[in-house]
């Protein structure tokens, strides 16, 4: 069962301090008052899908494991379909009416004080029929509710997509730090009218003579080939390889390059440091996830749990490193960072990683 999801017009009922994003309801509310364009304009903006309230939490928490909260009986009757009780326990004790509609998906579809629900959901819900046909009441979830949710699907599906894509590049590049051999990759499959898509690539990766200490790992490169055969594959699936996950390995344009090898391989070639590197590799345990707050940008590399690297990117969040430190992946980044001692310190990363690129380089040599 997909989760409960609010219908624009309960949207506008509920009190807008109650949300954790404001800003959602006020554009919901601008758009309701504005002209047919106007509107269209500004629920281009919206999403649902981030959004939260007590009603929701506590409907999320009855429908979890396939349970069902209390149907509200008069409701029921009117509506002449099962009408479920969603409570607001924490503000001020909100009740909440959540249909199922013709697909089975859960909807919040009306909601009022305490004290007034009772009285006001049956009349509001009220099904009358006219010749046989049952008319729909306003509070339904309407075709507009509709297109934004097919709207969060799509955007959802994107950042799931790139989020694997991400995880399944570190994995490969943990790999290739192993064994030193190149890592062949299938993408993960990116669905796309009803249909998987995915796409090939190898990792390669040659290194410099790493530095001597970690301190000092800034100074030291290695660089990493992402090669892409270009006769198969899906175009989105190459567009993310190319303008996301190349950008998230490397955020320096400057240290970012592609080549095209004669059997029509694409070549996107990344300069890291090796400190670079660390980092990248680095998986620590979550360390707190994200914070809400703006930290200045980096002055060293830190450790972050894998998970954090890649949601701190997609979503653009600061989160917590192993030393304590708040940081935007990505976010003023500058490419000669020296890694941090303390995060260091905590887990020798770089120094591991200086002592396997050394063995692998005197394999080879
Ligand atoms: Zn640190």
């Amino acid at each position: 069962m997909r989760p409960v999801r609010p219908t624009l017009r309960v949207l506008r009922h509920l009190n807008r301090a109650d949300f954790n994003d404001p800003t959602v309801v006020d554009i919901v509310a601008q758009a309701a008052a504005a002209t047919k364009d106007q509107a269209k304009a500004l629920l281009e903006l919206v999403s649902l899908s981030g959004l939260t309230h007590p009603l929701l939490d506590d409907a999320e928490t009855r429908f979890r494991d396939g349970g069902m909260p209390d149907r509200h009986k008069a409701s029921t009757k009117t509506h002449r379909a099962a009408i479920y009780e969603v409570r607001d326990r924490v503000g001020a004790a909100w009740r909440g009416a959540v249909a199922l509609d013709e697909h089975g998906d859960p909807w919040l579809v009306y909601a009022d004080t305490h004290d007034e629900f009772h009285d006001s959901a049956p009349v509001a819900l009220r099904r009358t029929i006219t010749s046989g046909k049952v008319d729909r009441s306003v509070w339904e979830p309407s075709p507009l509710d509709y297109r934004i949710r097919e709207r969060d699907d799509a955007e959802r599906a994107k950042r799931e997509f790139l989020f694997a894509l991400l995880h399944q590049m570190l994995e490969g590049l943990g790999a290739l730090l192993t064994t030193g051999e190149p890592v062949k990759l299938t993408s993960p499959e990116y669905w796309e009218e009803e249909d998987p898509r995915s796409l090939d690539y190898t990792l390669s990766v040659e290194h410099d003579e790493p530095a001597a200490s970690p301190a000092h790992a800034n100074t030291t490169t290695s660089s990493l080939d992402v090669a892409i055969s270009l006769s198969s594959g899906n175009a989105y699936v190459r567009d993310q390889l190319i303008n996301a996950a190349v950008v998230f390995l490397q955020p320096d344009k400057n240290l970012r390059s592609q080549d095209y090898r004669t059997d029509g391989t694409l070549v996107l070639s990344v300069m890291l440091t090796h400190a670079h590197l660390a980092a990248l590799l680095a998986e620590v345990e979550s360390t707190g996830g994200r914070v809400d707050l703006s930290p200045p940008a980096p002055t060293h590399r830190h450790y972050l749990a894998k998970d954090d690297k890649i949601r701190s990117f997609v979503d653009g969040g600061a989160v917590v490193a192993l030393c304590g430190h708040a940081y935007v992946v990505s976010e003023g980044e500058n490419a000669d960072l020296p890694i941090c001692g303390t995060c260091e310190s905590v887990e020798p990363v770089a120094q591991d990683l200086l002592d396997r690129i050394r063995e692998l380089n005197a394999r080879t040599r």
